[in-house]
């Protein structure tokens, strides 16, 4: 009996239905099983890294840090004695590290390797973030920097490092634009042919990588965002407004200035207007909430050209911060929190009736 059982379940498997035998899902399917959870409001406690628990999931980040550094013979200490902070933390356990310097309403974040196979913006953010403790006169006093230099530490600690987190994810295609339903899944199967490396995830906002960003963006209320890509070779500019030049806003033409200026102060570098992807940071955080957005695009994933783009845009990273961008209120369309609301909310009892 139970072997005719057995038989009975083992041929149920096979009659999955016929999109379930093409090649690309087979991996797909294996992700979907993996016993890591997608975050939610529900799931988001998990996630959390207490009080008390902070300071040694920092250091022992740092650690590790350090020695994949020496493996791309970057000879630095990444971290340094920086005053770090990480409220949250990857499938892997990761600490997602952020830190903050000043404490004045114009406020700039700058976000680094989302994507670390891309390795050069890996040492970027941390390298800046040493370089404003060293000159803490770079920060104005009506100023804030807001500095998250590895947004996605699990794709780093691998081997061969991965554009996507630990459950097969591009956390910079899984934020909840207003069309990610619509086309994301479409834009990765047709555009992208279903690259596993460029996958957005089965829901928007399912990762915790994305979650941190759209938490940083929630909490810190910024003027402006860079985040620093490679191997593009350019500025993009991300919005608001992308793709419309006749119809700038005072908003949208601030941010083109800045653009201008952040290329002005590195050699001049080549700046596009492209567009922007569902589920992307640009689209999220640009397009639909209106803050200038930037992504830094270096000219290769080569280690070993880091000191040199260290050198090219430091002046360009510190026009960012500093360039004078005055606060616009705009009605946009997608100011809702999703899930990055950390205030303890009384949970519904369990129904145990
Ligand atoms: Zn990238």
């Amino acid at each position: 009996m139970l072997k005719s059982l057995l038989t009975t379940a083992s041929f149920a498997t096979l009659t999955l239905p016929l999109w379930a035998y093409e090649a690309h899902y087979g991996d797909i399917l294996q992700r979907a099983y993996i016993s890591s959870s997608s975050i939610s409001q529900e799931t988001l406690d998990s996630f959390k890294i207490s009080e008390a628990a902070e300071p040694a999931a920092i250091k022992d980040l740092c650690a590790r840090l350090s020695t994949t550094f020496k493996k791309y013979k970057w000879d630095e200490d990444p971290c340094g004695k920086l005053p770090w902070r990480a409220t949250l933390r990857t499938v892997k356990n990761n600490p997602l590290l952020f830190i903050t310097f000043g404490t004045g309403s114009d406020s700039t974040l700058i976000l680094s390797a989302v994507h670390p196979d891309e390795l050069t913006p890996v040492p970027m953010g941390f390298r800046l973030a040493r370089h404003l403790t060293e000159h803490p006169e770079l920060v104005a006093s009506d100023q804030q920097v807001i500095i998250a230099p590895l947004v996605n530490p699990d794709g780093l600690f691998l081997n061969e490092p991965t554009r996507t987190n630990a459950r097969g994810v591009d956390a910079n295609r899984n934020f909840f634009t207003l069309d990610w339903y619509e086309k994301s899944l479409s834009w990765w199967k047709t555009v992208k042919s279903k690259k596993l490396s460029h996958f957005p995830g089965h829901f928007p906002n399912s990762e915790v990588e994305t979650v941190f960003q759209v938490r940083m963006i929630d909490e810190f209320q910024p003027d402006k965002i860079l985040s620093i890509h490679a191997p593009l070779g350019f500025i993009d500019y991300d919005g608001p407004g992308d793709q419309k030049p006749l119809k700038m806003s005072e908003a949208e033409r601030q941010a083109k200035y800045l653009a201008a200026a952040i290329s002005k102060k590195s050699n001049n570098y080549r700046i596009v207007d492209y567009s922007f992807y569902p589920g992307s940071l640009g689209n999220f955080a640009g397009n639909e909430r209106h803050i200038p957005t930037i992504t830094l695009e270096l000219a290769t994933t080569d280690a070993k050209k880091v000191d040199s783009y260290w050198g090219q845009f430091l002046p360009g990273l510190l026009q960012a911060i500093s360039y004078p961008f005055k606060k616009t209120i705009e009605k946009t369309n997608n100011t809702q929190r999703f899930y990055s609301d950390f205030s303890d909310k009384p949970k519904p009892k369990t129904d145990k009736s």
